[in-house]
């Protein structure tokens, strides 16, 4: 068998993956002939197993140089984990365990040998590795060898002396720093040959790049965290003042965060950065101080607070995100007031650096600023020029796929409404007035001979609604409290006088993928919490981090596909042999019995069934919805279907969710207890909230409308998107 065989079949049995990332065969292919080698591949690109693979094929040691003592702690763990022996010496270690590590070095039982490299440097060390036949060097985090890197550490710049110590052995040097200034000079420091070096395209397509203009920053986060729940993230921000801040207010709000940066006490540091890693609280607050050596697959967001130093420091900070390759979304908050204090800081530098600094904060400057896909800025900072976009995920290509219809006629009449009706009245009213009714209300106060009076007849009430709210979120109404009067602001005059248009957003087109992921979302979250706690109940018992059981993605795909069998489980993303041997019963038992329990069946063994009977219900749905269209009421349709209140009302959530559309959804607002401004109130939340979990509204409505009044008004929302 050819190494590379033999490197994929290692790829499947140990770390249960499929296929190989960009550059990684060649890679590997590469250090088995005992070629010197640089990689330099962005944060997630999958650097570890460049060397990992290889250091399973080769007879003797692999020894890996990494500067972080909790980022070898956590490799080590992960490898273990998939039964592979590995240990780490550095200077935390007790007595004993570093004796023990060592009789295991000397006695050829490990396969990698992770090192710090003042550990490496010391006589003993040096020592013990001398008896042993070490075929591989790694090092890892290679740019701090070079003193252009962010990160230079004067022992990393001695390890070139240890090349003639081990002559046998074949250097591999790794490193996610993309400047070609830093990748020259470790190539020379470690006397690489010239063309050993695998360059790695930059591009992350599962992040999602997102800009927004800095407003209301506490309200804009608290908004984004809403799409996240529990969900893992980092905050950066500009300050330790300001990380200690918005850490503090996020708890406030019942988040589990907690802060990072150079102010805290190392222990503290520690502990937060531990309870982030293991899944004990949610959010990780911090200054640029934190993320070198983290290794956590499953960090879902990285919002920036304030603005990035530069592009450089950007690109690492949202690379943290993402790594299992499952979708993340970096969303950085930008005004040009942090523009200011970054040039104010700038401007205190001596002249040559301050020529640096302007010119990298013109780089930030062209990224946030651009008209065109955001990837294209970026990667061209990076060197991939040929990179033209569209990247279909990033703010501005998606904002194509929306078409604007311009609403500026209409928000002229609703604001003239607002005005003729002294500002003193809420949006049902408004629109009330707009439409000509004949309300008791309108009658007493006149306004039924006002000029707005029946302008609007041609508009749904609905339509209104959704202009009214546009008026809001844009800051071009505003709600004053505590009756919810409409009042104008400053924006509000110079649409009035059709000195400015009013556009709103609508979508072009389904968006398939969500439709896909609602029809089967309830079956396949049900199951992954289930196996979320059970991956958590074994990370807690082995003190390890959850994602060295398994990482998100393997449990979302068991949770998606239905392993029953041993073999199933085998072609799941992450599971190795080991692991499936170790944990493999424990899930699989959990699968069976949440299938078994809804008729869940496996086809062939490969295909996975939902059971003919649900298959019938979806069809149902459909009727129901359809029957309703028609004109049948929803009491008739109780009484037709013999089936509970919650149960319609799921299914008209589905067909909604489905992207079918109901004719009218005004029997779903009667049918609920509020009142008018009630209404308002709860549609308003979901607009800023999201419509997917009722619990959030729940809770930011102080529990004060029911679940039944929420899901009746969810259906009425969803309608009118
Ligand atoms: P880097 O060190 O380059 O930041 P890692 O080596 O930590 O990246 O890899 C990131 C994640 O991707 C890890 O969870 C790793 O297990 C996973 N990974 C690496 N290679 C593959 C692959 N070929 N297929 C699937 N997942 C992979
Ligand atoms: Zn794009």
């Amino acid at each position: 068998m050819s190494y590379l065989e033999d490197a994929k079949l290692l790829l499947k049995e140990i770390f249960g993956y499929n296929e190989f990332r960009p550059l990684q065969e060649e890679v590997i292919t590469h250090v088995l002939q005992k070629k010197d080698t640089l990689v330099i591949m962005p944060t997630g690109g999958g650097k570890s197993l460049c060397y990992q693979i290889p250091a399973l094929l080769f007879p003797g040691l692999t020894l890996v140089v990494s500067p972080l003592i909790s980022l070898m702690k956590d490799q080590v763990e992960q490898l273990q984990e998939m039964g592979v022996a590995a240990g780490f010496l550095n200077s935390s270690l007790d007595y004993e365990t570093y004796y023990d590590t060592s009789q295991q070095v000397k006695k050829g039982k490990l396969r990698l040998l992770y090192l710090a490299p003042e550990t490496l440097f010391l006589g003993k060390t040096l020592e013990l590795l001398s008896s042993v036949s070490i075929d591989c060097i790694s090092i890892d985090e290679a740019h701090c060898i070079s003193e252009w890197g962010h990160d230079f550490r004067p022992e990393y710049r001695k390890l070139a002396e240890l090349k003639a110590k081990f002559p046998g052995s074949v250097w591999i040097a790794l490193t996610a720093t993309a400047t070609p200034q830093v990748q020259k000079d470790i190539a020379n420091s470690l006397e690489f040959p010239v063309n050993q070096q695998f360059l790695a395209s930059f591009n992350r397509e599962n992040l999602y790049l997102e800009i927004l203009p800095k407003t209301n920053p506490l309200t804009q986060t608290l908004e984004f965290l809403q799409s996240f729940s529990g969900e893992a993230g980092i905050i950066y921000c500009y300050s330790r003042k300001q990380v200690d801040q918005l850490c503090q207010a996020l708890q406030k709000q019942r988040f589990l965060a907690k802060p990072y940066h150079a102010g805290l006490s190392d222990f503290e540091r520690n502990e937060n950065q531990t309870a982030f890693l293991k899944d004990e609280i949610q959010i990780i607050v911090a200054t640029v101080a934190f993320g070198m050596g983290i290794n956590k697959p499953n960090i879902r967001f990285v919002l920036h607070y304030d603005l990035p130093k530069n592009i450089e420091s950007y690109y690492q900070q949202i690379g943290r995100a993402g790594r299992d390759g499952l979708p993340a979304h970096c969303l950085l908050l930008f005004s040009y007031g942090d523009i200011a204090k970054v040039k104010y800081f700038i401007e205190q530098k001596e002249e040559q650096e301050k020529q640096i600094a302007n010119k990298l904060l013109q780089s930030l400057l062209r990224y946030v600023e651009s008209e065109e896909c955001r990837r294209v800025p970026l990667l061209h900072y990076f060197g991939e020029d040929s990179y033209t976009g569209p990247c279909q995920n990033c703010d501005v290509c998606l904002s194509s796929k929306y078409e604007n219809q311009d609403i500026t006629l209409e928000s002229r009449k609703f604001l003239s409404c607002m005005y003729r009706t002294q500002q003193k009245f809420g949006m049902n009213y408004i629109i009330d007035v707009l439409r000509g009714s004949k309300s008791k209300k309108i009658v007493q106060f006149g306004h039924d001979s006002i000029s707005t009076y029946g302008i609007g007849r041609d508009v749904s009430k609905e339509q209104w609604l959704k202009i009214g709210h546009t008026l809001l979120h844009r800051g071009i109404a505003r709600k004053e409290e505590p009756y919810g009067s409409l009042v104008f602001t400053e924006k509000s005059r110079p649409v009035l006088k059709q000195e400015v248009q009013v556009f709103l957003k609508k979508k072009k087109e389904r968006n398939d993928l969500s439709k896909k992921k609602s029809e089967t979302a309830e079956v396949v979250e049900g199951l992954l919490d289930i196996l979320k706690k059970k991956r958590k109940q074994i990370a807690q018992a082995g003190s390890l981090p959850p994602y060295a059981v398994f990482p998100d993605k393997t449990l979302l795909e068991m949770a998606s596909l239905f392993p029953t069998t041993e073999t199933a489980l085998l072609s799941i993303y992450g599971v190795g042999r080991v692991k499936a041997n170790v944990y493999g019963e424990e899930f699989l038992a959990l699968i069976r019995e949440y299938c078994s329990e809804r008729g869940i069946s496996r086809e062939n063994g490969d295909s996975p069934q939902l059971a003919p009977s649900d298959s019938g219900k979806t069809k149902r749905y459909i009727e129901i919805c359809e029957k309703f269209n028609s004109g049948v009421s929803l009491d008739r349709l109780l009484v037709e279907y013999k089936i509970q209140e919650k149960t319609l009302l799921a299914h008209f959530h589905q067909y909604l969710l489905d992207g079918f559309r109901l004719q009218s959804a005004q029997a779903f607002i009667d049918r609920c207890q509020l009142s008018p401004q009630q209404v308002e109130e709860v549609l308003d939340v979901f607009q800023r909230l999201s419509t997917e979990r009722l619990k959030p509204v729940f809770s930011y409505l102080r529990e004060k409308v029911s679940y039944e009044d929420l899901t009746l008004l969810r259906i009425y929302f969803l309608h009118m998107q």
